[in-house]
């Protein structure tokens, strides 16, 4: 029988409520604790894959997946930057079970906050303090408050508070680029497909779309390089001349859709070095705060919920005393596959930018691709624990 274990995940976002879920639905007494008054997202999207599309319709979300959801279609490709067509993009997996989806994240996040118990959710709670003994973790809040847990999960991002806990503090790594990301009513453009996931490469550049609220909105991002990271704030709102001036003489499809766009967000790309470690006695990170990456392969995400269905189910055969076990465990299943998929991404990003001396080369790798979302999207972490 499952010992029931008092869990504190730090962070509502994508990783803490997904790894939440599960371990509800397991019978651990769970608390959410996120910083900000109300959980929330931004107007933009996220390529759900299907290696985590397996894990949230078995946590019971198929019906809402394809509801809100935009499956991703055939017809889907990479293009350079006049349009010509350069290869397929991939949009499922092997068996062909489960595909990709455009999501809106305020949707996804909505999704798997709605599922948890309200008492199971703590806004307002900034953690500012982590002391462990052999017995117990304790957090501490900005608010005053405290916490005991028998594990401490920190899902607190790319910014994580808790990582100094595990690793010496180092600073993220800025890429060079920026994103500038927003969402068009996809009836503003007539003849545009809404089921298509649609990728430009230029050089030093690309622009993506893909459909979210089952084609209702386009999806767009714009990824354009800068010199100028270190904005204290380094994700606001941007400036649709700066966007339309860098794809200018683009794909008629890239510049007909910017014209559409009225207000796009921006953020600075970071990510960081992959960490030798994850876990510290009560204390593991999921999500951004073990392995923030760059977009480029749409996975940060998608490997949060990843670590979430390992590290809970890794816990149901843990009781108080094996916990700091468990998780290292947790860190042996989960951490090659999320470096690899990490230094993978700046690698796609290369590509998407054209970085290449011989753009053959740079297409042969594209059209390669599909090997590589092959062994994405076809693992079952479950299936891996349940082997193992
Ligand atoms: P976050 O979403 O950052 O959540 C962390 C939460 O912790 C936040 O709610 C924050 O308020 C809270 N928090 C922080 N500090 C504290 C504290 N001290 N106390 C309490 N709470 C705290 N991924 C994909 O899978 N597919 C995509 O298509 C994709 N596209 C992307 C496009 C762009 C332009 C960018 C920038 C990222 C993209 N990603 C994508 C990556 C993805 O957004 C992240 O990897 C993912 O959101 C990480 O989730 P997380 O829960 O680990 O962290």
């Amino acid at each position: 029988m499952v010992e029931q274990l008092k869990i504190a995940v730090v962070g509502g976002g994508i990783g803490g409520l997904a790894a939440a879920n599960v371990m509800v639905q397991h019978g651990h007494d769970v608390h959410v604790f996120e910083q900000a008054s109300r959980l929330g997202e931004v107007g933009a999207g996220v390529l759900i894959t299907p290696n985590s599309v397996r894990l949230l319709a078995r946590m019971g979300l198929r019906e809402q997946f394809e509801r809100l959801g935009g499956r991703i279609q055939e017809g889907s490709s990479y293009r350079r930057m006049d349009g010509s067509v350069v290869g397929p993009i991939k949009i499922g997996d092997t068996s062909g079970e489960y595909g990709v989806f455009g999501m809106h994240r305020a949707d996804l996040l909505g999704m798997l906050a709605d599922q948890l118990p309200a008492s199971a959710v703590h806004a307002g709670h900034r953690c500012v303090g982590f002391e462990q003994t052999a017995d117990a973790a304790r957090l501490d809040f900005e608010n005053g408050e405290r916490f005991e847990a028998d594990v401490v999960v920190a899902a607190d991002g790319i910014h994580s508070r808790l990582r100094q806990e595990v690793v010496d503090p180092t600073p993220p790594v800025f890429s060079g680029m920026l994103a500038y990301r927003g969402l068009v009513p996809a009836d503003r453009l007539p003849g545009w497909r809404n089921d298509v996931h649609l990728v430009w490469m230029g050089e030093g550049k690309h622009f993506m779309v893909f459909p979210v609220r089952g084609g209702e909105l386009l999806n767009f991002v714009g990824f354009i390089p800068s010199e100028h990271p270190a904005e204290e704030s380094w994700s606001g709102r941007g400036d649709v001349n700066v966007l339309a001036q860098s794809f200018a003489g683009w794909d008629p499809l890239v510049t007909q859709l910017i014209d559409q766009v009225e207000d796009p967000f921006w953020w600075g790309l970071f990510d960081r070095e992959p960490l030798d470690r994850w876990t510290s006695g009560r204390l593991a990170l999921l999500g951004d705060a073990a392995h923030a990456m760059l977009p480029h392969l749409g996975q940060g995400a998608n490997q949060a919920i990843e670590d979430g269905v390992a590290l809970s189910a890794l816990l149901t055969q843990a009781d108080t005393a094996s916990v700091s076990e468990t998780l290292v465990r947790y860190e042996s299943v989960r951490r090659p596959r999320a470096v690899k998929v990490q230094l993978g991404a700046r690698n796609n990003g290369r590509r998407y930018d054209s970085q290449y001396e011989d753009l053959a080369q740079r297409d042969a790798e594209i059209a390669d691709a599909a090997t590589f979302r092959s062994w994405l999207y076809d693992y079952d972490v479950e299936k891996e624990l349940a082997t193992a």
